[in-house]
């Protein structure tokens, strides 16, 4: 599953080719993804200008005048700038035209993905309960200390909350909590202020490094250019459960903690 990293990455890739450019067409080949595709996308979107191009979490913004296309890529979906004679494949769902003779193709072979309106000076549904993002300022070590005063659930449940922080999905929460030296089941509560300081540190830079990387390769998704990240040899804990510690050498436990797999050094992290 497309990871923070690799939406920036994506964001990243795609910004120079769009910001700027006019849209000329939407070409719809379904009317739905994971959920059906609003008829303001074919109505609002052509003719108007891409004033730019963010992300929020895990969504992409386009910006126009009108409103935003607010995309989510879902488990396997896959956004590239091509040529516009660029022959279609099974999956590719939708194509956004731009008057640089392109196309803004979303390929998505599970439908998980999904392409939604937020009409100008309004925020989406899905966008309102959000935390802070983890690379801002409003997400340090004060902030998580205060916000988990009282809470019982596992710090690394608490950690992937998505109303506490966005985007600090599982590979990201196993290996800051590795580097931040905390047990993924302690009580979020219990934790001290220094160790969240820790945690909030640990968790920006191994996002920043990730996006730096080019964010994670796992299964089929690949960055707009085509570039494999390489990010997986670096990992400490995730998905390394039965095998060495990297640092102190003690095989590497496992639990269960929010319905997902959780690999964790006893000795490294308390
Ligand atoms: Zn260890």
């Amino acid at each position: 599953m497309p990871e923070l990293p690799e939406v920036e990455t994506t964001r990243a890739g795609l910004a120079p080719h769009l910001i700027g450019r006019r849209i000329t067409g939407i070409t719809l080949r379904r009317p739905d993804l994971r959920w059906p595709i609003p008829e303001e996308i074919a109505e609002q979107l052509p003719t108007q200008k891409i004033l730019a191009v963010r992300r929020r979490a895990k969504y992409l913004l386009i910006d126009t005048a009108p409103g935003s296309a607010l995309l989510h890529l879902g488990m396997s979906g896959m956004l590239r700038v091509l040529p516009a004679s660029t022959p279609v494949e099974a999956h590719d769902h939708v194509d956004i035209a731009i008057d640089s003779g392109r196309v803004l193709r979303f390929t998505d072979p599970r439908r998980f993905g999904c392409l939604l309106w937020q009409p100008a000076g309004q925020t989406h549904d899905l966008l309102r309960d959000l935390g802070p993002e983890p690379l801002s300022d409003d997400f340090d070590g004060d902030y998580l200390f205060a916000l988990s005063r009282g809470r019982r659930a596992p710090v690394k449940t608490f950690l992937m909350d998505q109303a506490v922080v966005v985007g600090v999905g599982n590979i990201y929460a196993a290996e800051s909590l590795f580097r931040a030296g905390i047990a993924p089941n302690r009580d979020a509560g219990k934790v001290s202020r220094e160790r969240y300081a820790r945690l909030a540190a640990s968790v920006k830079q191994i996002l920043a490094f990730a996006i730096t990387r080019g964010g994670t390769t796992l299964r089929d998704f690949l960055s707009p250019d085509s570039a494999p990240g390489y990010f997986e040899q670096e990992l400490f804990v995730y998905g390394r459960e039965g095998e060495a510690c990297k640092t102190c050498g003690r095989t590497l436990r496992g639990l269960r903690l929010g319905n997902r797999a959780t690999a964790w050094c006893s000795r490294c992290q308390r």
